[in-house]
């Protein structure tokens, strides 16, 4: 069953116009924008299905309120940011403590929530030694840094189409040359981007053991599961096939598990038994408030520490002013003691399954050539079938109408998907009721899409 074109056009051009008429505060908030940069406050939020963002307003829990007053059921949930929901009331708690009562958000000194911090991620990622950062792109950044000091080696190893954060080193994609390519789009980079970085396509361990063979590679740094490009799951043997080869090679495995936190409690690390040698992480457990996190094994932690050639404590390219602050400690705290708990993930990753189930009955009935993949508590669909097995794959399943079509067709009845991707991302609060919402509407915008059977 394939989409006629000339149908879509005309459907994605009346829930535009649908758009506009229901949302003339917003409009004219982005009107208004004259001294922002894009006419918004970071150039991303142009990335808006409808011709212009939804203003904010208010949210809580599973719910956001636009400024025209209209009530979503949040699945993008800031992109993660939000997994635990909007300001839950135990990290509105912290916090109100934190920077209320107590102060000092910004006084560069430790408390005693970092020591907890860093024992709950270790006991959940399995590595022992933690620092912080504000997002983690800067995780990450500084992972990069210390695995270069480490190895003496000067690349990172990345997969094409992978998302790092703006990570310079990780916008590199698969081209026809063995060395790969600057991504598309890679706005001023600072060098060419294979002088710093190697790339292979995901599930693909002959491609990787042919980079990594070069013998300078630094590290390799993942997803164990992309997301960033869809979500395209690893093949049975391909994540043990990896932990060998950089094994073999010498090359440190970081796992980045930002997104992929939607796993379960210790992410992908944990639910599939993964031993990397450093994780990154961010977004999601400060339960809205910025912080990144890095985690080292103890032997490479102190390897690090008794080099007197490294500048770790001042200017040498590691940490931040604002990274460790005593707020994003508390509200990290909170969240991962009283809300991202074991219950409540499995609770999010059974609500996640219902999601998955009613849009693969939808794709079945109606035989649109789509697939829908899970990981826990997050599940994208994709317009191909059989899903895409690594990022340059899924990039040819990208179809912008198609996306732009259902996110409008759906924020247009209530329901708000992450503007990135087809993804949602279930929190713990979001409700059976939530999900059914989204699969009758589903339902609704693919029988629009095929038309009346003949
Ligand atoms: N790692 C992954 C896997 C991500 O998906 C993202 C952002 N989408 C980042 C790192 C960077 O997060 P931030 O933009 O909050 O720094």
């Amino acid at each position: 069953m394939s989409i006629d074109r000339s149908r879509l056009r005309d459907l994605l051009a009346s829930e535009r116009a649908e758009y506009a008429r229901r949302n003339p505060r917003s409009r004219e908030l982005y009107d208004a924008g004259e001294h922002l940069f894009g006419r918004v406050p970071m150039t991303w939020m142009n990335k808006a299905a409808g011709g212009f963002p939804l203003g904010l307003d208010r949210a809580d829990g599973a719910r956001v309120w636009d400024l025209d007053g209209h009530e979503y059921i949040d699945f993008c949930l800031g992109d993660t940011g939000a997994m635990a929901g909007h300001s839950p009331a135990p990290v509105v708690a912290a916090v109100a403590k934190r920077f209320g009562e107590l102060g000092g958000a910004t006084a560069m000194m430790p408390t005693q929530d970092a020591e907890w911090v860093a024992a709950e991620l270790s006991s959940r990622f399995g590595v022992d030694r933690w620092s912080f950062s504000l997002t983690a792109t800067d995780a990450n950044r500084w992972v990069l840094r210390l695995v270069r000091a480490i190895t003496g080696r000067p690349k990172i190893l990345f997969h094409s189409y992978c998302y790092h954060g703006s990570v310079d080193e990780s916008l590199i994609v698969c081209d026809d040359s063995f060395d790969g390519a600057d991504r598309p789009g890679n706005v001023g980079a600072p060098v060419e981007v294979t002088r710093t970085s190697r790339v292979a396509e995901f599930n693909d361990l002959e491609g990787l053991e042919k980079q990594l063979a070069q013998g300078d590679v630094a590290a390799m740094m993942m997803e164990p599961a992309l997301t960033n490009i869809g979500l395209i799951l690893p093949e049975p043997g391909y994540l043990d096939g990896v932990r060998e080869l950089t094994e073999r090679y010498g090359v440190l495995l970081v796992n980045d598990e930002t997104h992929t936190f939607s796993a379960g409690v210790g992410g992908a690390t944990r639910a599939w038994g993964l031993k990397p040698d450093i994780v990154t992480i961010g977004k999601a457990i400060g339960g809205g408030i910025p912080i990144g996190a890095y985690g080292i094994s103890s032997a490479l932690a102190e390897s690090l520490l008794a080099r007197s050639d490294l500048d770790l404590i001042d200017m040498g390219g590691v940490g931040g002013t604002l990274a460790g602050n005593a707020l994003s400690l508390a509200a990290a705290r909170a969240t991962l003691s009283e809300v991202l708990t074991a219950d409540a993930f499995s609770r999010m990753t059974a609500l996640a399954s219902s999601f998955t189930r009613g849009v693969q009955d939808t794709i079945d009935r109606t035989g649109v050539p789509w697939s829908i993949a899970q990981l826990g508590a997050r599940a994208e669909y994709r317009f191909a079938s059989p899903a895409p097995r690594n990022g340059s794959e899924s990039v040819d399943a990208y179809d912008a109408d198609l996306e732009d079509f259902l996110h409008v067709f759906l924020a247009n009845r209530g329901v708000l998907m992450t503007p990135f991707h087809n993804m949602a991302l279930m929190c713990p609060v979001t409700t059976e009721a939530d999900v059914a919402r989204h699969t009758e509407l589903f339902a609704e915008a693919v029988d629009l899409l095929v038309g009346p059977a003949s």
